[in-house]
């Protein structure tokens, strides 16, 4: 049986690691936060004090981790990954960062003869708790094909976007346009109400017609017009808006280094800038329809 490293355990990486177990791996787990390891443990993982605990013995380590620093945090330096994992072992960084600290940790880990893969992916909270979701990888085709038999264990669609820090590229691309998509829903469906239309009545219309996305479909912003969504649980769980922040931060720096215009993008990030800053940052995203209806 294959052991495994796992480290991050938030709302992301715990369900994760949790269809690893039940894949029937061995998994050994590290989160800053003791009390996250807890359901791990009770579902049969080993927990470690620390994340070079975790990667001994393993021959893949997976980190799923809010942002750039934190991967560098958990990487580089005496106690970092980079030098603890066994050799040959291959990296797998899940978390959504900057493609330069993806292509710079892939390369210090090819020097340490070890292979490394940046993974982000898609699919929400959801999709990690049902193993459905999408991975966006970059890096060599060989480290893929290895690390592969793993994420089908997490997900259903495998990409190869390119090599080291192509996986972030493309996964910023998506998370903009769906900020962008969020906000859009969110103003949509406030100008409808505010003119007395029933939100599922106008949703079930765009969700039929030329104005239907992902939102309208399987994540709709408005309080109780879908079940099982963060907005019908007033939005708790799913994608933090400081996370998609972040993401619609590292588009706009992606664009900046391109001269790539990204004006929808940007206007997106200072809506989220917004709304964070009136205290919904650790509310899920969907939350922006607030912004809209100008109540909580
Ligand atoms: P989260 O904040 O819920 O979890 C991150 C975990 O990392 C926390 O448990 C935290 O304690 C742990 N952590 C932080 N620093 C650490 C360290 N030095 N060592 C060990 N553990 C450490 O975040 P999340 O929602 O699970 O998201 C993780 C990543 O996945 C982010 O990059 C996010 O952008 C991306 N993502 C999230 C979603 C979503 O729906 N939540 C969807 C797609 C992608």
């Amino acid at each position: 049986m294959d052991t495994i490293a796992f480290i991050g355990l938030g709302h992301m990486g715990a369900p994760m690691a949790l269809n690893l177990i039940k894949a029937g791996y061995s998994v050994q787990v590290y989160d800053v936060q003791e009390s996250s390891m807890a359901s791990l443990r009770q579902a049969g993982a080993r927990s470690a004090t620390s994340a070079s605990e975790a990667a001994q013995g393993a021959l893949i380590i997976f980190t799923m981790l809010p942002a750039g620093r934190h991967v560098r945090q958990v990487y580089e330096g005496s106690q970092g990954l980079l030098q603890s994992a066994q050799e040959g072992a291959l990296l797998v960084d899940c978390s959504t960062i900057e493609a330069q600290v993806s292509q710079d940790l892939a390369a210090q880990a090819r020097q340490r003869g070890l292979h490394m893969l940046d993974a982000p992916v898609s699919g929400g909270t959801a999709g990690a708790a049902a193993g459905t979701l999408t991975f966006i990888v970059g890096g060599d085709e060989p480290a893929l094909e290895r690390a592969r038999p793993y994420l089908e264990a997490m997900g259903k669609n495998i990409f190869h976007a390119g090599q080291a820090g192509a996986g972030q590229v493309a996964k910023i691309c998506n998370n903009m346009l769906l900020g962008v998509l969020m906000a859009g829903t969110s103003e949509a469906l406030a100008l409808g109400v505010a003119h007395g239309l029933d939100p599922q009545v106008l949703s079930s219309i765009i969700a039929r017609s030329s104005g239907r996305n992902w939102a309208t479909e399987l994540y709709n912003p408005w309080p109780g017009v879908m079940p099982d969504v963060p907005a019908s649980r007033e939005y708790q769980g799913g994608f933090g808006t400081a996370l998609m922040l972040k993401d619609l931060g590292l588009a706009a720096d992606a664009a900046v280094r391109q001269n790539s215009a990204v004006p929808l993008g940007e206007l997106a990030r200072n809506l989220y800038a917004l709304h964070a800053a009136q205290g919904h940052d650790k509310q899920d995203f969907s939350s922006i329809l607030k912004l809209y209806r100008g109540r909580d």
